[in-house]
C-alpha cells in the first residue's frame, strides 16, 4: 500500500516538476538556459554567506563537482553570477548573483503558471500544501542523511537575544535579521545530532 502510495507521489511531483520547469523557461529571458542553470541561480539567491560556494552548490542540487563547475561557468559566462575570491581565505570562491542575474530570476522564479495555480486555491488549502511538501524533503533529506539546507531562522545554532541581536552559536558571527530567512549548508535541526564545527 504504501509502495503504491509513494508511486502515485512519484507521478504528481515528477509532472508538477516538469511543469513548474517549463513555466520558468518560458520568460523571454530566461530562454536558453538550463534547467539546472536557473536552480544553481535560485539557490544562490537564496543561500547565505557559508553556503555560497561551488561546493555547497553540487551538495544541494546533488551533482558532481564537474557538472557544477560546468554550470557556474555558463552563468559568469552569461553576466548572471560573479566569482568572489573569499575575505579570509583566497583558495574559496564565493558566488555572488549579479543584477542581472537577479532580474532573470525575478522574472522566472515563481513561474506564472505556479503563481496562477496557487492563486486559484484558498489561503488555507495553499498553506497545507506548503507545509505537506516541506514534511515530505524534510523526510527524504533524513532518509538519505542529507544535508537539510533549512533556514537559518529554524537552526539550533540561531541565538536571538533580548535586544533584537543575532548570532550564529557555530560560528560564532553575528547575524543580520535578513540571515534569518536564508538557507544554510550548516542548518541543523532543533531535533538533529550537533555536527562538529566547521
Ligand atoms: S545559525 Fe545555523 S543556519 Fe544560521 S548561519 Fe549558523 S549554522 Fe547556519
Amino acid at each position: 500500500m504504501k509502495e503504491t502510495i509513494a508511486n502515485h507521489a512519484y507521478d504528481y511531483l515528477e509532472r508538477i516538476g516538469n511543469l513548474v520547469r517549463m513555466g520558468a523557461r518560458r520568460v523571454p529571458p530566461v530562454n536558453g538556459i538550463q534547467p539546472v542553470q536557473l536552480e544553481a541561480l535560485h539557490y544562490l539567491s537564496s543561500c547565505n554567506r557559508y553556503s555560497n560556494t561551488p561546493l555547497a552548490v553540487a551538495e544541494y542540487l546533488g551533482l558532481t563537482k564537474g557538472t557544477v563547475s560546468q554550470t557556474l561557468s555558463v552563468l559568469e559566462a552569461n553576466g548572471l553570477i560573479e566569482k568572489i575570491p573569499d575575505g579570509k581565505d583566497r583558495r574559496v570562491v564565493r558566488l555572488v548573483l549579479t543584477p542581472t542575474g537577479e532580474a532573470l530570476l525575478a522574472e522566472a522564479i515563481p513561474p506564472r503558471v505556479l503563481a496562477l495555480a496557487m492563486g486559484e486555491l484558498t489561503e488555507q488549502a495553499s498553506q497545507e500544501i506548503v507545509a505537506a511538501l516541506q514534511g515530505l524533503l524534510q523526510a527524504m533529506q533524513k532518509a538519505n542523511q542529507l544535508k537539510s539546507f533549512g533556514v537559518c531562522g529554524t537552526c539550533r545554532h540561531h541565538r536571538l537575544e533580548a535586544d533584537g541581536s543575532r548570532w550564529c552559536g557555530l560560528t560564532l558571527e553575528a547575524l543580520q535579521p535578513s540571515d534569518a530567512e536564508k538557507i544554510c549548508r550548516e542548518h541543523t535541526a532543533p531535533d538533529e545530532a550537533l555536527d562538529a564545527p566547521p
